[in-house]
């Protein structure tokens, strides 16, 4: 059976994402076909677009789908037609890391997300001319109305949650979430800063308060990012522009520095502050990703006070683990997803793109009518 669909095609870097009639052939063993509710934008889906990851054009890009199981493959266990699904990163499950528990560090990672075709080198998707589309970005390429996932991705969700907003879960908010939970793990009662007010440090931010954190400081330039930040749990809300040194203003909120600091920007400005508003010992993670090499210069000095600076890809979460814990904070109202979110129908696929690279947006997901889900043949 092969079904056609609707995707944001990119046929070149810098160029806008074009919606295409694509076609799904028939799906393998190890494979979910789904049909895609919703699509978070993550900026990785713009770094790509813009040529700074190298993936194989032309592509679909997207890799915070959500949506319905519509068939599974011969081999597929747990997971059956009609079930809703939130899709995660890839992972092979057999390598040393991901036998540790610890798949975003998968030895087999850049293949499986980043290859844009299967092991056998074959595409997930074709062109209406039959022409090779790459799929399998983040193992899901889910800019589209149906996306072929690997089931080792696909979680299921609850049916009291609603489907369309659940994407953002697979990468910015497991990223955000998990680096506090899952690597820094802070004890109640605990400072932590957070820089940069995007998906991933406003789930940062909501992580704190699940942690139990007392002083959450939100350092972001954007007025409107601080305040959804102190609505979501930040006890302390700062801009890094309306201060000489922001890190000392942290240190000042926080009565001598925070415990712990999260950066989601990347840049060797913000590492440095985030590193400076510790108190010693204290870890700050870094979890911006910048196109290219990333080079920084930081203050040997402050690592000899026992700071520790560690990076972090998706939190470090195992998504069949913890997207199930994220979920169940949501229905707990300790997580409000649908705060960060605004929806686009997918033909207002570059009003999305824009609001997401200018910062109006938090979190922008692309959502699918009915009508636009193709069909079968
Ligand atoms: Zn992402
Ligand atoms: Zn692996």
């Amino acid at each position: 059976m092969t079904v056609s669909a609707t995707a944001a095609v990119l046929r070149a870097h810098r160029e806008p994402l074009r919606l295409e009639s694509v076609r799904v052939p028939e799906i393998r063993s190890d494979e979910v076909l789904v049909r895609i509710h919703g699509v978070g934008i993550c900026h990785t889906d713009l770094t790509a677009a813009d040529g700074g990851v190298p993936f194989p054009l032309p592509a679909v890009l997207g890799h915070e789908g959500s949506g319905v199981i519509e068939a599974v493959g011969a081999a597929v266990t747990g997971l059956a037609p009609g079930d809703p699904v939130v899709l995660g990163f890839d992972s092979c499950r057999g390598c040393r890391n991901c036998a540790d528990g610890r798949p975003a560090y998968c030895e087999n990672s850049a293949a499986l997300n980043y290859g844009g075709v299967r092991a056998d080198g074959s595409t997930t998707l074709t062109d209406v001319h039959g022409d090779a589309v790459h799929g399998n970005w983040f193992g899901q390429s889910s800019m589209a109305s149906y996306a072929v996932a690997s089931a080792r991705n696909a979680v299921r969700l609850p049916r009291d949650v609603p489907v369309e907003l659940a994407g953002p879960l697979g990468c910015g908010l497991q990223t955000g979430a998990g680096t506090v939970l899952n690597v820094l793990r802070p004890a109640p009662g605990s400072a932590i800063a957070v820089f940069g007010l995007g998906a991933v440090g406003m789930s940062a931010v909501m992580a704190a308060r699940v942690a139990g954190c007392e002083t959450v400081v939100a350092v972001d330039p954007l007025p409107a990012r601080r305040e959804l930040a102190l609505e979501l749990g930040a006890t302390v809300a700062l801009s890094p522009v309306a201060t000489d040194d922001v890190a000392r203003a942290v240190r000042r909120e926080s009565g001598g520095g925070v415990d712990f600091a999260v950066e989601s920007v990347g840049t060797e400005q913000v590492v440095r502050q985030a590193l400076s508003s510790l108190r010693p010992p204290g870890t700050c993670a870094t979890l911006g990703l910048r196109p290219g090499r990333n080079p920084m210069t930081i203050d040997q000095g402050h690592l000899l006070h026992g700071r520790t600076l560690t990076g972090v890809i998706e939190g470090d979460a195992d998504p069949l683990v913890f997207l199930p814990m994220l979920v169940d904070l949501w229905r707990q109202g300790r997580f409000p997803v649908e705060k960060l979110v605004r929806t686009f129908p997918i033909d207002r696929i570059d009003d999305a793109m824009s609001a997401t690279r200018s910062g109006e947006v938090v979190k922008a997901v692309l959502t699918f009518a009915d009508n636009d889900t193709g069909g079968r043949t």
